[in-house]
């Protein structure tokens, strides 16, 4: 994969007009007129915002090119485009060939829209350099992180309430798998439980930022495995941690129990 120039392979979606929308320092933004109701105002501010959280989260630094967004209305038109080009399913994704985000955004809430591009841009950062699509390794501790930054741009920009439903799914799924591990599954690293989501912001809360990011760093900087990862990082072994994360999952009533 070519991450250094990723603009000349452009594939321009053929549903939207060749230019942008709205545009900003890093962004293109392309939208059809019945997506525009959808769209939170200054965009382009918000989501040079959204950059500055997301890039502070994963503690870079590097500059990038423009990162074209397309926001599509039309769920049929977005479904056959990611199918054609291969993209990663969801409801957004990324094109790193294209440098660019999609995003389908229909009903959703304005901060939860803003929550899902923070999400596609954690994935499409160079802080995942080598990884990247790569299907072979280290999907699963990606998707968690692009969990952990979009969840928390979701909340700062508007749904408050995100947290507490996650935590209750995630007790309900505990009291009833009884045993589980953060390990990724690798007949399929998407079907992650729901309160594996709980690992990062958990981690956060205990030994804080900096120590989380180092994770991040011996995990996809250096390519170590998660339970190596842990111990150098929290000098713990990964079951030992599992089941401290288990027991507080339980004990809380909130999210903001659950934090404390
Ligand atoms: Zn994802």
């Amino acid at each position: 994969m070519n991450m250094e120039n990723p603009r000349e392979q452009i594939d321009e979606v053929p549903f939207f007009e060749k230019e942008p929308v709205a545009s900003s320092e890093n962004f293109e933004v392309h939208y059809d007129q019945e997506a525009e109701e959808n769209i939170p105002e200054g965009l382009e501010s918000k989501l040079e915002e959204v950059k500055d959280l997301v890039d502070r989260m994963l503690d870079l630094d590097e500059r990038t090119d423009k990162t074209k967004i397309y926001l599509f209305s039309n769920k049929e038109q977005y479904q056959r485009h990611i199918k054609d080009h291969d993209l990663p399913k969801g409801e957004a994704t990324f094109d790193t060939e294209a440098g660019a985000i999609l995003i389908l955004v229909g009903e959703r809430e304005k901060g939860e829209f803003l929550g899902g591009i923070a999400h596609e841009m954690a994935h499409f950062n160079p802080f995942f350099g080598g990884v990247g699509n790569d299907p072979e390794r280290s999907k699963w501790e990606q998707e968690m992180v692009c969990n952990f930054v979009g969840n928390q741009i979701g909340v700062e920009f508007g749904d408050k309430e995100i947290n507490n439903r996650k935590l209750l799914v995630a007790k309900e799924e505990l009291s009833r798998i009884k045993k589980f591990s953060w390990r990724e599954k690798e007949y399929d690293w998407e079907n992650f439980l729901a309160l594996e989501v709980l690992v990062y912001p958990w981690l956060e809360k205990r030994y804080g930022m900096k120590k989380l990011q180092g994770l991040w760093g011996k995990l996809f900087k250096e390519r170590q495995n998660l339970a190596s990862s842990i111990k150098d990082i929290y000098k713990q072994e990964l079951p030992e941690l599992e089941r401290e994360f288990a027991a507080d999952i339980l004990k809380a009533e909130t999210y903001k129990d659950f934090m404390e």
